[in-house]
């Protein structure tokens, strides 16, 4: 029997990576998309292969529409695809908002936003039973700073997941009876190079005292509830937010 076939956008690096490779162990088909990152997509893929799993990585720049439209021509081409994960997205660097550029709102809302719908269309198309689909989930990547505000020089940043939240609550309303179930997950601290762009995890982890937790998290629990929420055992999980972030 062929295996399911799951999608997940920014896979070369960080959360996407640890979805990638936990996916692989379920014995999903795992599709590791990209942007720039060949060598790090395809040590992903190698990865998923060493340790007995399957996929493939593709290129594709989640903030081009043609990019998005070609990635999913591709995956159609090895079968059925049954989740994506619509993770990829970019701080956008820090600037207060009196420096803010319509360029850098648009670069950021471009991947973050205008991206993850556009990948959620196409993904939308294929899986819904009113269109010939057979159903499928669809897990959109959200963060904390859509109800905290996130930190002060990136306002663009959360204001860009605020859009992802409400996105998600109105999707769910639109596919529910499509066969698709939706969910968006609300990250905290974790500990992966988009941090980069406020001064790394050193930085990150002095906040961690004002994470109830402790500490930061991990990629690999943000996967595991990703994987929770694919999986039958979340079967009545829709339209929901979900936080991972240690209760920050
Ligand atoms: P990361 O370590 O910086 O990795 C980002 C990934 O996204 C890379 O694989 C990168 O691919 C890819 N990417 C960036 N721009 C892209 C584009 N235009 N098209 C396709 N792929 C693109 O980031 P992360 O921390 O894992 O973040 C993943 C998601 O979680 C993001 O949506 C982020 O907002 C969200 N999140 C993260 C945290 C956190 O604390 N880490 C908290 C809340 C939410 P290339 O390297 O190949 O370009």
């Amino acid at each position: 029997m062929q295996k399911k076939i799951i999608l997940i956008t920014g896979a070369s690096r960080g959360i996407g990576a640890s979805i990638a490779e936990l996916a692989g162990s379920k014995d999903y088909f795992v599709v590791v998309n990209y942007a720039k990152n060949i060598s790090e997509a395809n040590n992903v893929v190698a990865k998923i292969k060493a340790a007995g799993g399957d996929g493939c990585a593709i290129q594709a720049d989640c903030g081009i529409e043609a990019d998005i439209v070609r990635l999913f021509k591709e995956v159609d081409k090895l079968g059925k695809l049954d989740t994506v994960v619509a993770n990829a997205g970019i701080v956008g660097g820090e600037v207060h908002i009196t420096e803010v550029s319509t360029a850098q709102l648009s670069e950021v809302f471009g991947i973050n936003v205008i991206g993850l719908m556009l990948t959620t269309r196409e993904a939308v198309k294929r899986m819904s039973t009113k269109l010939g689909g057979t159903g499928g989930k669809i897990i959109l990547m959200s963060s904390a700073a859509s109800r905290t505000g996130g930190i002060a020089k990136e306002t663009h940043y959360a204001a860009s997941k605020g859009a992802v939240d409400s996105f998600t609550l109105a999707l769910a309303k639109e596919v529910g009876m499509d066969g698709i179930r939706v969910a968006a997950l609300r990250p905290g601290l974790i500990r992966t190079e988009i941090h980069n762009a406020h001064g790394g995890i050193p930085v990150i982890e002095k906040w961690a005292s004002g994470v109830p937790l402790g500490r930061v998290g991990t990629p690999s629990e943000v996967a595991q509830t990703v994987m929770w929420l694919c999986s039958d055992d979340a079967s009545y999980i829709h339209g929901a937010l979900i936080d991972v972030s240690g209760g920050r």
